[in-house]
């Protein structure tokens, strides 16, 4: 018996052993070098071992780890100031720990306001078909997809999926127990489709015609992954909530639940709760990496550098036309849609030199650090050409 036999069987894990990571680097335990353009799915967005991140979770950890909710506590509140302020929108923040619990929140907080309000029978909210939100019975049930539903019936009720994209379909979803839309801008773990900035603003006016909650899920592609500090922020459209983790922490486990001013009026003490949240270490490198991604150049670079990725991979598909379908994505959330298995081609990649992540067995995701450089994208696409050029299956 080994030791991975004694952890449950829920992933589908290779056998490199990671032991450091620098920079754009991991490196496995014989001291090989990987390029990490899957960042621990989008949550290294300053890359590994950086000394921002560093510095704030050293100094924390010397000074205070935890003392719960019952008392204040100067990181949490400096975060919460920064993350709302940024957020242009929210009036107010919710700590946790993980995605998933920002999405339960979110959830709650939407069925709460309608209750408050007089209206207990909208407690429905529709989301989009091949959407991700976490892996708690509300989240799965949001989600709806079968693989992460198949064997916890009965979900929870309250959840009508839209097809991606079709903005008609979703609006004839709307009746009297509709209370909000949930979705995320760019769809990561469905493989990487980027709602567009029209039908994010068509939403909007759907939500305010009917009174519906607006809540965008950025756990990945927020924090500056798609090119702007939030994705919404593209759109210039305001959301009635938020949820973000992955790339807040860089690492550190945290996710956030941003509200506006109407959510937060129906919010009491006890309504909610987390033990972990608002946690001063998770704070502490959260303000950390808020303040690298606000400094000057750090999301022109995303930008620019996802422009040349995309440019990349799209001469790749036309050069390896039977192996590869599409490349799309929008920032550093860039998807490489294959004709090949995406868990074949990740693999091999990964015996290459370079890190991804699929998302299914036809789309292989490239979540690079934001800090990345034009030479990484060069080192990513030659591993990636060398890897196809070789394929014989
Ligand atoms: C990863 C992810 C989640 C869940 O986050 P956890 O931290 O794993 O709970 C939720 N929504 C989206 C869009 C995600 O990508």
């Amino acid at each position: 018996m080994s030791a991975l036999d004694a952890i449950l069987p829920v992933y589908r894990r290779s056998d490199v052993l990671i032991v450091r990571g620098d920079g754009a680097y991991l490196y496995d335990d014989s001291g090989k070098a990987y390029l990490d353009f899957a960042a621990g799915i989008a949550v290294n967005a300053l890359g590994h071992n950086h000394p921002a991140t560093q510095a704030a979770l050293l100094g924390q950890a010397s000074q205070l780890w935890h003392c719960a909710n019952m008392y204040r506590n100067a990181p949490l509140e400096a975060l919460a100031e920064h993350i709302v302020a940024a957020s242009g929108f929210a009036k107010g923040v919710f700590f946790c720990s993980s995605g998933a619990e920002a999405n339960e929140a979110a959830i709650k907080f939407i069925r709460r306001i309608m209750k408050l309000r007089g209206t207990p029978e909208r407690y429905r909210i529709i989301t989009i078909k091949g959407g991700f939100h976490g892996r708690t019975m509300a989240c799965i049930s949001a989600s709806g997809e079968l693989r992460a539903v198949d064997g916890y019936a009965p979900l929870l009720d309250g959840f009508d999926h839209a097809p991606f994209g079709d903005f008609e379909a979703l609006e004839a979803l709307v009746n009297g127990h509709t209370a909000g839309v949930m979705l995320e801008p760019v769809q990561g773990e469905g493989g990487v489709h980027v709602h567009s900035v029209e039908y994010l603003r068509a939403l909007r006016a759907l939500c305010d015609k009917h009174g519906l909650l607006l809540l965008l899920d950025e756990v990945q592609c927020g924090m500056g992954r798609t090119g702007t500090l939030f994705t919404y922020q593209e759109s210039g459209i305001a959301p009635d909530l938020v949820t973000v983790a992955k790339g807040l922490g860089n690492g550190f486990p945290v996710g956030a639940c941003l509200a506006n001013a109407e959510v937060a009026k129906y919010l009491t003490p006890g309504c909610h709760g987390s033990t972990f949240g608002g946690n001063p270490m998770a704070m502490a490198v959260g303000l950390a990496v808020l303040k690298e991604i606000e400094k000057a150049g750090f999301l022109e670079n995303v930008k620019r550098c996802g422009e040349e990725f995309l440019v990349g991979l799209e001469a790749l598909v036309k050069k390896f036309p039977q192996h590869l379908k599409a490349a799309r994505g929008k920032g550093l959330m860039l998807g490489l849609e294959t004709h090949i298995s995406a868990y074949s081609l990740m693999d091999t990649m990964r015996g290459n030199g370079l890190m991804s992540a699929a998302a299914g067995d036809k789309v292989v995701r490239l979540l690079p650090p934001l800090i990345i450089t034009s030479e990484h994208i060069k080192e990513a696409l030659m591993v990636i050409d060398k890897t196809l050029e070789n394929w014989n299956i």
